[in-house]
């Protein structure tokens, strides 16, 4: 198996994309299983096609896969199995999945409109790491026994939570899935995973091959349905222990009502943001400044919760950068997903390519200055492509300034002093994440704490490590994914006290 896309062929993708055989039903208890809502169609953005119809899991079938969780969890042998043995498991399901990396890659392309290099070469190699990582790690924990009081021995143990119910968006289906799914697992919880109803296909594909490797029957259930419907049941179901939430501010929120409403199950969520990125005139290099936020931007169609939509650019400057970043936007090629030379794919469907040509209509109405795209590309007949967008002379009261548009669209603000910079970074209700351009060693840092945001990058952007912890601040979310901070979030602190 090449470890680079472009080692294939866009033909020969072409063909892998044809012959590729597409799961339909729900993953529960170790089997296959139906729904009983009937079926919806899960539609390729790339041409329009329907890929498969897949089955609709309503109430029961969520109550299934939580029963199996359950069953899983409270009997089966998952949690008392040692570290090392749930930690080979894990490792296994990371070989399988390098094993099957051409069909999961191309199932993620073909739901989700990204680049095939994009979905084979970033997203499987992230996702392979991430079931290593936690495999590792699963032996690697330790309890803690403070010095407490005399005569008596406290120990601080951590305890697997649960049942854990994953609900994940569409932008990265497999690697925000593997975020939640593999810590929760290294632990000894039990999952139900919740895919969008975007982008199953991937998230089916991983179930099965998480019980290919040894996975105990219920230990990870895939249930594929809308939000309103599956989503909720799992947000609002009693034996859920702890749900972990990626997505949107606005459905986050709703899993805190679902929580409050039901068993009060710990929820931790991983929301949208709207990213400021601030070009100092002292950048090191105002050209890999600029490039890096043309990257930044338009880096899996701009359907990043990272993605740096705002770019805050000294006045003195202002023109240099914008004008490199409006160059970038006319050569990047916009192209079929499956060619290994496309650069920018289709939007993750019709509805969002619409929603982007509403952000952009109102941006203009606004009275921005459109400086570059702004419709929608013709690629495959039925496709939803979307042009590199640049914004200019957005004000911070503008939309364009304030609302997470999901897309390739980027709004540039022009700023006077640093104050004004770092209090323009910080006017949203978001707190994800932020970029920073200086060669001042001070000015960094002293800016860096100033930034209310969950990861700060200082002259790069995007940057990560599975040994790194990655959330957000204010209504970008809790807790943190990636890590060993994520076991935070599937463990309970059991204080014991021993009489001496
Ligand atoms: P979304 O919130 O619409 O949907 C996310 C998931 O929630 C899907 O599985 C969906 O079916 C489900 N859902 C939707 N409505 C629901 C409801 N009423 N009840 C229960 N579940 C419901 O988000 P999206 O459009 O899939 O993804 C885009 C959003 O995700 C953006 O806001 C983006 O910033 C955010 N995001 C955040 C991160 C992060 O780590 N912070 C990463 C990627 C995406």
């Amino acid at each position: 198996m090449p470890d680079d896309a472009l080692a294939i062929s866009h033909q020969d993708w072409t063909q892998r994309a044809e012959a590729l055989a597409l799961p339909t039903r729900h993953r529960i208890a170790g089997a296959d299983a139906d729904g009983s809502g009937g079926t919806f169609p899960v539609v390729s953005p790339r041409d329009g096609r329907t890929l498969a119809l897949v089955a609709d899991a309503g109430e029961k079938e969520v109550d299934l896969a939580v029963s199996a969780a359950r069953r899983a969890f409270d009997t089966g042998p998952w949690p008392r199995l040692s570290p090392e043995d749930r930690g080979r498991v894990l490792l296994r399901i990371a070989a399988l999945i390098e094993e099957h990396r051409s069909e999961l890659a191309l199932a993620i392309t073909l739901e989700n409109g990204k680049p095939i290099t994009e979905s084979y070469d970033i997203e499987l190699r992230a996702l392979a790491y991430t079931f290593r990582w936690y495999g590792q790690l699963a032996d690697k924990l330790t309890d803690t026994a403070p010095h407490a009081e005399p005569g008596a021995l406290a120990l601080v143990t951590r305890e697997p939570s649960g049942v854990v119910g994953a609900v994940v968006p569409w932008n990265f289906p497999l690697t925000l899935a593997a975020w939640k799914v593999a810590p929760a697992l290294a632990v000894g919880c039990t999952v139900v995973l919740k895919p969008s109803e975007l982008t199953p296909l991937s998230a089916l594909l991983l179930g099965r091959l998480a019980d290919e490797a040894g996975l105990p029957p219920g230990a990870l259930n895939v249930v594929a349905g809308d939000g309103p419907t599956t989503g909720r049941a799992l947000g609002s179901h009693p034996d859920v222990d702890v749900l972990a939430f990626t997505g949107s501010t606005a459905v986050g929120r709703r899993f805190l009502h679902y929580a409050a409403d039901s068993n009060l199950k710990r929820v931790w969520l991983e929301l949208g943001g709207k990213s400021p990125n601030i070009i100092l005139p002292d950048a090191p290099d105002l050209a890999t400044a600029s490039a890096t936020a043309a990257w930044g931007i338009f880096f899996n169609q701009g359907e990043m919760c990272t993605a740096p939509s705002r770019l805050l650019v000294h006045e003195s400057v202002a023109e240099e950068v914008t004008a490199a970043v409006v160059e970038r936007a006319g050569t990047l090629r916009v192209g079929d997903p499956l060619d290994p030379a496309t650069e920018m794919g289709a939007l993750a469907g019709a509805a969002r390519a619409d929603s982007v040509q509403e952000h952009v209509r109102r941006g203009t109405e606004s009275g921005a200055r459109l400086r570059a795209g702004g419709m929608r590309r013709e690629v495959l007949p039925g496709g939803s492509y979307f042009a590199p967008t640049v914004f200019d002379q957005v004000t911070p009261d503008m939309p364009l300034a304030r609302e997470e548009i999901f897309g390739p669209v980027l709004s540039v603000l022009a700023f006077g002093s640093l104050d004004e910079a770092v209090a323009l970074a910080n006017d949203t209700e978001y707190g994800l994440a932020a970029g920073l351009w200086t060669s001042d060693l001070s000015t960094a840092h002293t800016v860096a704490r100033r930034l209310r945001a969950g990861s700060v990058w200082v002259n790069c952007y995007e940057r990560g490590d599975m040994a790194v912890p990655f959330g957000g601040y204010k209504q970008s979310g809790n807790g943190r994914d990636k890590s060993v901070h994520a076991v935070e979030k599937y463990t309970e602190l059991k204080t014991t006290w021993i009489q001496l």
